[in-house]
C-alpha cells in the first residue's frame, strides 16, 4: 500500500563506511535532517580522518557541528564513541563488522555506550545494505496507529515486534516510506488523515476526517533523508 503511495525508495549502489553512518546517526538526534547534514559535512570538511576528530578538542568540534544543534552534548558522544571504537576493534574503523551477521553487528554496537538497537539497526541498514528495519521515534508512531505493534510502548519493543512482520527484502523500502508517510501525511501533531490512504486500517483513535476535506499538503520538501547522504 505505501509503495502504491508513495512509490519504491530505491538505495543508492554506493553505500558509506560504518563508522560514518555511525557518527551521522548521533548528529541527527534532535534535529532535523538537512541541519544534521551540514553538521556532518562542516566536521568532514574540517577533519579528514575520524582520528583528527578523536584527537581534535572539544571547541573544534562543538563549532564544526554548531548548525546542527546540541552541539556541547554530541561533541562529547562523538568522542566518547571514537574512543570505544578505538579500542574495541582496534581502530577508527568498523571495517570487522562487515563479516559478523546482523545479530552479532547489533550486540557489538549496542555495547558501546549510547549506541542503542536503532542506531545500530541504521548502521547496518544504510551503510551495510542488510536487510534490517530501524525503529525511531516516528517508525514506532506510525506503526503504532497502524495496529502494527499492538500493545508496543516504546521504539525498542516495536522493533522486535515488527521483525516478523517486515516481507524479506523490503525493509529500506518499508523504513523510508514510513518516514515519508510520517512526514507527509502521519504527522505527530495534527496527522493529515483527510487524505490518509489507510485511513481504514488505522487503528488510532485520534484519527479524524473533516466533512469539508481541508487541504492537505504531499509536499516532497521534507523528504530529504541524511542517512542517505552520508558520504
Ligand atoms: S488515518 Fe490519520 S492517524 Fe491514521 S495513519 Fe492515517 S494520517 Fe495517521
Amino acid at each position: 500500500m505505501l509503495e502504491t503511495s508513495l512509490g519504491t525508495p530505491v538505495q543508492a549502489a554506493t553505500l558509506p563506511r560504518p563508522l560514518d553512518m555511525l557518527i551521522a546517526t548521533i548528529l541527527s538526534q534532535n534535529t532535523n535532517d538537512k541541519n544534521s547534514h551540514r553538521a556532518y559535512t562542516r566536521l568532514r570538511k574540517k577533519y579528514k580522518r575520524w582520528k583528527d576528530v578523536a584527537d581534535a578538542p572539544l571547541r573544534g568540534i562543538i563549532a564544526a557541528i554548531r548548525v546542527g544543534g546540541m552541539a556541547n552534548q554530541k561533541s562529547v558522544r562523538i568522542k566518547g564513541t571514537l574512543a570505544a571504537v578505538k579500542k574495541r576493534f582496534g581502530g577508527y574503523s568498523l571495517a570487522a563488522l562487515g563479516k559478523m551477521d546482523s545479530n552479532a553487528v547489533i550486540e557489538n554496537l549496542t555495547r558501546i555506550d549510547g549506541v542503542g538497537i536503532k542506531t545500530a539497526s541504521c548502521v547496518l541498514l544504510f551503510s551495510m545494505g542488510r536487510d534490517v528495519f530501524p525503529v525511531d521515534t516516528h517508525v514506532h508512531r506510525i506503526c503504532g496507529r497502524l495496529g502494527l505493534a499492538p500493545g508496543c510502548t516504546t521504539p525498542e519493543k516495536t522493533s522486535h515486534s515488527m521483525k516478523s512482520l517486515i516481507p524479506k527484502g523490503k525493509a529500506y523500502s518499508f523504513h523510508t516510506n514510513l518516514i515519508r508517510f510520517g512526514r507527509r501525511i502521519c504527522r505527530s501533531n495534527n496527522p493529515a488523515c483527510d487524505i490518509c490512504p489507510l485511513y481504514e486500517t488505522c487503528v488510532f483513535s485520534g484519527k479524524r476526517r473533516s466533512n469539508h476535506a481541508r487541504r492537505a499538503t504531499l509536499s516532497t520538501d521534507h523528504d530529504f533523508m541524511l542517512l542517505d547522504n552520508v558520504t
